[in-house]
Formats: structure tokens, C-alpha cells, sequence
């Protein structure tokens, strides 16, 4: 039985005085024992994070797919590694939208970081268009198809379905529509990897409160969360972290 994983994305907010939710959220976290729980704020926060973070993993939003080199303004799977995170995400829809990141490059920034043993999120999802226009599963499975890597060692796999339109929009997905897309994730998993396929956790992502968790958590396949905005503080994290 696969544990639920909730994961809080700061995205491009937060600052040193924040840290101090850190603490609460890791208190949630020993008392509620049956879920794992990581932040992952901006990179310049990341080592304080990890000096403050209570024994809860600590995160990337993003990494290179190269471990070094002339890359202005990037940061690498490794050099997370070196100031202490444990975990990171790659191909979230804003970073896909607003830094033109293709499947192909996701996949590879992947690679990367599970060959350095960093627990890797690969976050799908679709526009509004494409789910209006009935191709929210067909965009989903060729992306899951394109930007995930093969399996191999130790470090953990997860996937986030996070359908563009409920990101910040406070318009949660319904639970038949995630029912529907974790569904069709767990089967191209199984087909992909077999049995390991099924300890793939995944998670949903989009306007996730303490007032919808746990009817998203009673999903079949929904593994947990990946929070935006209610992850900024541990009143809005904590609720969630207890519904799991
Ligand atoms: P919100 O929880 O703010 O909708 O953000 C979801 C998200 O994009 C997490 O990565």
C-alpha cells in the first residue's frame, strides 16, 4: 500500500522570516505519522530550509539536465543535492509555459535527478482547451509517454496531475475527473513498468485546501497532494497534512 505524500510548491514565493512555518508543518507531520510530507521553496532557500525544516525533506522547484556547465541562472540536480535536498520537481506547467520546457527536456532533467538519488516529481496536466475540447486524457498519456524516464535505482519516482485550469484557481477538479486521469496514469505505469508501476505514487495538484483533501485523498490512485498556495503557511498546510 503506497504511503500519501503531501508536497508543498512555494513556487516564486516566501523568504527567510517564512522558514518559520517550517516548524509547524514538521510538528503536523510526527503527529499525523501515516503521510510524508516535503517544501520545496525557491533555491536561495533551500539550504536555510534545510537548517530549519524540522526533519521534513526539503526540495527544488526545478533542475538542469546537465550536471554543469555554461547555463546562466540554472542550477543542477547535484548542486541541490549538495546543500541538502532530498527531493525535486521538474515539468511544472508554469516552467513548461513560461520557460518553453518540452517534454523531452522534462524527461532529461528527470534523468538527472534520480541518477543522483533525488526523490522526482514530473508533473502533467492540461489546458482548459484540451479538456474542453475532450482531450484532457489524450494530452495527458502522450505527456506521462514523453516526459517520464525509465525506472532504475533506488530513488523514487512520483507523478503530479495537475490540470492547468484548477492551479490558483481555486477551481478544484471534480473527483470523477481526477478518478479518471489517475486511472489512466496507473494503467500506462503498470503497462510501462509492471509491478513497479503500481508503486509509482501520484499525486494531485490545483486549488488542494484543507476543505477538499480528503474527499481528493478517498480518490482510488490519488497518493497525495501537490499544494501551491495552501502550502505557504502551516495553517493552510497543517489541515491538509491531517486529512491524509
Ligand atoms: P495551487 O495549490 O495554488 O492551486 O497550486 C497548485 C500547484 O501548481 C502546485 O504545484
Amino acid at each position: 500500500v503506497r504511503r500519501k505524500l503531501v508536497v508543498g510548491n512555494w513556487k516564486m514565493n516566501g523568504s527567510l522570516a517564512q522558514l518559520a512555518e517550517l516548524a509547524p508543518i514538521a510538528a503536523a507531520t510526527r503527529a499525523a505519522s501515516g503521510v510524508d510530507v516535503a517544501i520545496c521553496p525557491p533555491f536561495t532557500l533551500i539550504a536555510p530550509a534545510v537548517a530549519r525544516s524540522g526533519g521534513i525533506p526539503i526540495g527544488g522547484q526545478d533542475c538542469h539536465h546537465e550536471s554543469a556547465g555554461a547555463h546562466t541562472g540554472n542550477v543542477s540536480a547535484g548542486m541541490l543535492k549538495e546543500v541538502g535536498a532530498r527531493l525535486v520537481v521538474v515539468g511544472h506547467s508554469e516552467r513548461r509555459a513560461e520557460q518553453g520546457e518540452s517534454d523531452e527536456i522534462v524527461r532529461r532533467k528527470a534523468e538527472a535527478a534520480l541518477a543522483l538519488g533525488l526523490q522526482t516529481i514530473v508533473c502533467i496536466g492540461e489546458s482548459e482547451t484540451e479538456r474542453a475540447e475532450g482531450r484532457a486524457l489524450d494530452c495527458c498519456s502522450a505527456q506521462l509517454g514523453a516526459s517520464i524516464p525509465e525506472l532504475s535505482g533506488e530513488a523514487e519516482l512520483v507523478i503530479a496531475y495537475e490540470p492547468i485550469w484548477a492551479i490558483g484557481t481555486g477551481r478544484v477538479a471534480s473527483c470523477d475527473d481526477v478518478r479518471e486521469v489517475h486511472a489512466l496514469i496507473r494503467r500506462l505505469l503498470v503497462e510501462r513498468f509492471g509491478d513497479a508501476g503500481r508503486r509509482v505514487r501520484i499525486l494531485y495538484g490545483g486549488s488542494v485546501r484543507g476543505d477538499n483533501a480528503a474527499e481528493l485523498f478517498a480518490v482510488d490512485d490519488v497518493d497525495g497532494a501537490l499544494v501551491g498556495g495552501a502550502s505557504l503557511t502551516a495553517e493552510g498546510l497543517v489541515p491538509i497534512i491531517e486529512a491524509a
